[in-house]
């Protein structure tokens, strides 16, 4: 059995039953091969056995009130994952799916997202299976306040820096902040994400679906193509798919899709962006359906009349995607079907939200294939900005910020492409994010000695 083969078996040993963890682990394992045929110090000084191994992982009990004055109780979770680049840095999500498994994916992805980023974070990730639809406005505060009744023992400006997923925008990291900051009497750059009025940074909210969109730009130039007249479809309606929306109107594509858990619009004319955030800006999660109200020539289907295990935006015929809602909403079938109907880019704004088989399916087609731990990096990238912002007790224009953003995902881009060719597989950004980032992490950790 191969070196890499024998690590993976052992891996799935220890961590039988994560799914999704064994997914994101498998696929850097399986472009790091040709690396280790060219290379053996990572062999000889275990980096991949240390690197699937957290260096900490938390679970904790949160239990608040209800607006009944019932006592509820969920699981918090916070891993983190590697801290040889910085400080602990990575969303927190919460949402009924949550748990160990997909903490750890999230938390594993974030390692190699953070290193391509070239700033100085490490790898973590956080959250609670805490559902916030439905809730009021004072239950998600006392839920947001008893998670960060355990969570502020374990972070800190130079030790571990949470920020938004699914379901954590600005209002529930103003409730976590609040907190912090009643807890420990610290005024300090702990989360990323926050309000402008205190210590957040201009671009911060559009930087995961710009970057996303930057990233595509960058695809596109190297086959001198750009986005004028082009049509995307857009999978998700929240932070980073209303932000890839606006920048791809910004710089000449129509997008014409976007969705939720329970259905998706198709609007033939391009999604009409003012609607959509009044919906899904407000903190109201509104129905996609209610966009009918403003846009009735548009078409509103239900998830309950998708076909099984499908997600029908995917067979809106289209010349680039962005997938920017969860992970494994585009599988082989979809991704067929996308090739079919004329698709030439997908750019993942959502962590891992392509299953291997589609990816396999892009791969092989040899389209622009942008994988989500280089493509949405921008998120992370200005929350890092938004943490030198903090530390110096400055603040910067939104032009700066974007042009930061702008380099940052270009610079992600050559990386991945030029490590691709090194290894003779050219445009595959996969292969080449994966070992790039693998490569910067491993010697440091060599550098840094066995701990
Ligand atoms: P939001 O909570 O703002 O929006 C998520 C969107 O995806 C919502 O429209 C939600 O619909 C939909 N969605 C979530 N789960 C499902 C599901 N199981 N099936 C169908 N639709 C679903 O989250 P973000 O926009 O912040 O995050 C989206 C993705 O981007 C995630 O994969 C996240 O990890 C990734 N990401 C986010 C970053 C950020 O800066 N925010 C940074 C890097 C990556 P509904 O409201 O109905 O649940």
């Amino acid at each position: 059995m191969s070196y890499l083969s024998d690590v993976y078996e052992r891996f799935q040993r220890t961590n039988k039953n994560e799914t999704e963890f064994c997914q994101a682990a498998k696929e850097v394992l399986d472009s790091l091969d040709i690396l280790f045929q060219k290379e053996n110090k990572y062999q000889k000084n275990a980096i991949l056995e240390r690197i699937v191994e957290p260096e900490r992982l938390i679970t904790f009990r949160v239990a608040w009130f209800d607006d009944a004055g019932k006592i509820q109780v969920n699981r918090g979770f916070r891993v983190q994952f590697n801290s040889t680049l910085g400080p602990y840095k990575g969303g927190l999500r919460f949402h009924p799916s949550v748990s160990a498994s997909i903490i750890k994916f999230l938390g594993f992805e974030q390692i190699f997202k953070n290193a391509l980023t070239g700033l100085p974070i490490g790898g973590a990730k956080g959250g609670s299976d805490f559902d916030p639809k439905g809730k009021s406005d004072a239950e998600i505060m006392r839920f947001c306040q008893a998670f960060m009744s355990e969570l502020y023992r374990h972070i800190g400006a130079c030790i571990d820096v949470p920020a938004g997923d699914i379901g954590v925008g600005g209002r529930e990291i103003g409730y976590l902040y609040g907190q912090y900051k009643r807890l420990t009497g610290l005024y300090e750059g702990v989360l990323t994400g926050k309000k402008l009025l205190w210590g957040g940074s201009l671009a911060r909210t559009e930087a995961t679906g710009y970057g996303s969109v930057y990233f595509a730009q960058n695809m596109l130039k190297d086959r001198y193509q750009d986005f004028e007249g082009k049509t995307a479809v857009v999978s998700g309606a929240g932070n980073v798919a209303i932000y890839t929306i606006e920048k791809l109107q910004q710089l000449g594509a129509k997008a014409v899709t976007c969705s939720d858990s329970r259905g998706f619009i198709y609007d033939e004319q391009g999604i009409d962006l003012a609607t959509l955030k009044e919906l899904k800006e407000t903190g109201t999660n509104q129905s996609l359906e209610d966009y009918l109200q403003k846009r009735p020539h548009a078409k509103y289907t239900a998830v309950k009349d998708y076909r099984e295990g499908r997600n029908e935006v995917w067979s809106v015929p289209c010349d680039i995607a962005f997938p920017s809602a969860t992970q494994n909403e585009l599988n082989q079938e979809d991704a067929k079907e996308l090739l079919k109907n004329g698709c030439t880019l997908i750019s993942e704004g959502a962590n891992m939200p392509s299953t291997p088989e589609a990816v396999d399916v892009f791969l092989d087609a040899g389209i622009m294939y942008g994988p989500g731990k280089a493509a949405n990096a921008g998120g992370v990238a200005v929350s890092q900005l938004e943490m030198a912002q903090n530390a110096s007790m400055l603040s910067w224009s939104f032009d700066e910020v974007d042009n930061k953003l702008k380099e940052i995902m270009a610079n992600i881009y050559q990386q991945a492409a030029s490590t691709a060719e090194e290894f003779d597989k050219k445009h595959n950004l996969v292969v080449g994010a994966n070992i790039a980032a693998f490569r910067k992490v491993g010697d440091a950790m060599i550098e840094q000695g066995v701990y």
